[in-house]
């Protein structure tokens, strides 16, 4: 059996090798770490194998004067950092872990804490090199192959197994943070904090109480951040925290409406009501969740979705509002629900940010599972929104089709470079996409 983060599983078993090129030869789909959520990177039923790419990681080559590395698919974000930070460099995006691979990032086009400044992940990837669904192994760039190379950012995997990325990373003043963290009383202040900070600091989001009372709806703790100057930072370079780990799997009793709001009301009351301004470890601010090296084993044995969705700028700060109402009425209100900025809309066919909020919110897979994500999904819809694939797991094709106009465009795409649809993943199957 094979998962993805949410531990909700699905037939097949994976094969890990070094050498990318030859596991990729027969393979129908190839995975990274698996943090994707849902069922992204689960092999189609039919097929039951997938290629891991996460033991091919070596860096190729690295310009230290233009800043631009060429890295195995298997790269991953945490020997970026940990290879970087001390030479002054960072990854061009933040996203809220390290455990992802270059794999994993081009095909999600991942966003970060900075998305409103430096946008997703492709935008700042020159050329893939990947093997297609013919065996043929191929160049996609802005100007070689380029309706391949804009299908693939975004596009889960599904237009050919990446093998190699050449990408460029930023200079960066230290590798510590200076970080504001400021209390909102509620959902309007909340998002007028964020709209604000986004003009001022490359780093913005933050967490929200989905279960406060009326007046108290989407209460937060809004959290803004740069790379210090030398002056400000911290001696040498960060070294990597230690990462506890949940001994078992918890019982389901522990997520429960009365547990998530009493949780809600101690995070928000552990911050003080002033800003504060510190300087910060990357990791810490950067990868919060990541301090727990199991914590998916937190919602017990049937395992949690996150239903993360933007909803764009036209829909406005009450469209924003109605839809955290509505998420709160569904009882999909999560322990962490993180509302942040959304930039302009990529390159890729399929990425998933546009210009406008985005909201994510954990939930246990029960009995109703399904039923919350159809009624969100209702309303994301009405707004003109959409969800995130990396995270999914319960949409219908059918509202799918509906939230993303640029699907027949990708969808030609693949046709052009993989005819017979050999690639495909469990997801790819339930969307149709595939
Ligand atoms: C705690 C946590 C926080 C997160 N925060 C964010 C965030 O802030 N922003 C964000 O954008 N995402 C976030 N994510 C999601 C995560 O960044 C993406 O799901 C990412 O794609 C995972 O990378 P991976 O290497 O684990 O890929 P996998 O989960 O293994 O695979 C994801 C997709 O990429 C494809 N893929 C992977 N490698 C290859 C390859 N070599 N060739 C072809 N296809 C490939 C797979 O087929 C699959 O479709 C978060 C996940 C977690 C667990």
């Amino acid at each position: 059996m094979l998962s993805g983060w949410g531990r909700v599983f699905g037939p097949g078993r994976e094969v890990a090798s070094e050498d990318v090129e030859a596991i990729t030869r027969d393979a129908t789909l190839t995975r990274g770490l698996a943090r994707s959520y849902g069922d992204s990177s689960l092999p189609h039923p039919s097929d039951g194998v997938v290629a891991s790419c996460r033991l091919a990681d070596r860096i190729l080559s690295f310009d230290e004067a233009s800043g631009e590395v060429k890295a195995e698919s298997g790269f991953s974000l945490l020997q970026l950092n940990r290879t970087f930070w001390g030479r002054n460099f960072a990854a061009p995006v933040a996203p809220g872990t390290q455990f992802i691979t270059l794999g994993g990032m081009v095909s999600a086009d991942v966003h970060g804490k900075d998305h409103h400044a430096t946008g997703g992940f492709g935008a700042h990837v020159r050329e893939i090199r990947m093997r297609l669904a013919s065996g043929d192994i191929v160049t996609a760039s802005r100007t070689e192959n380029a309706d391949l190379f804009k299908a693939t950012i975004g596009g889960m995997g599904l237009l050919g197994h990446i093998l190699d990325v050449t990408f460029k990373i930023p200079r960066i003043p230290s590798p510590w943070v200076a970080i504001e963290t400021e209390r909102m009383p509620d959902l309007e202040s909340y998002l007028a904090g964020l709209k604000d900070a986004a003009g001022r600091f490359p780093f913005t989001m933050g967490w929200i109480d989905t279960l406060g009372a009326a007046g108290k709806l989407g209460r937060g703790v809004l959290m803004r951040g740069r790379w210090a100057d030398p002056h400000e930072a911290r001696p040498g370079v960060p070294q990597p925290l230690q990462r506890p780990g949940l001994p078992f799997v918890l019982p389901e009793f522990a997520i429960s409406r009365m547990t998530v709001a009493a949780f809600n009301s101690f995070y928000y009351g552990i911050h003080p009501s002033s800003m504060r301004r510190k300087v910060a470890h990357p990791e810490a601010f950067f990868y919060p969740l990541d301090a727990i090296r199991n914590w998916n084993l937190l919602y017990g044995r049937r395992g949690f979705t996150q239903y993360q969705c933007v909803i764009p700028e036209a829909a406005g700060p009450e469209g924003v509002k109605s839809f955290v109402s509505l998420l709160r009425r569904t009882g999909g209100s999560s322990m962490v629900s993180v509302i942040k900025d959304c930039g302009d809309e990529g390159e890729g066919l399929l990425s998933f940010p546009m210009r406008g909020t985005s909201v994510a919110a954990d939930f246990p897979a029960r009995e109703r599972v399904q039923q919350i994500v159809d009624t969100l999904n209702g309303h994301l819809i009405e707004l003109g929104g959409r969800i995130y694939l990396a995270k999914d797991r319960f949409t219908r094709a059918e509202d799918y089709r509906k939230m993303d106009a640029r699907i027949d465009a990708w969808k030609e795409v693949k046709r052009r470079y993989d005819p017979k649809g050999r690639l495909r993943s469990a997801q790819s199957a339930r969307l149709e996409l595939t």
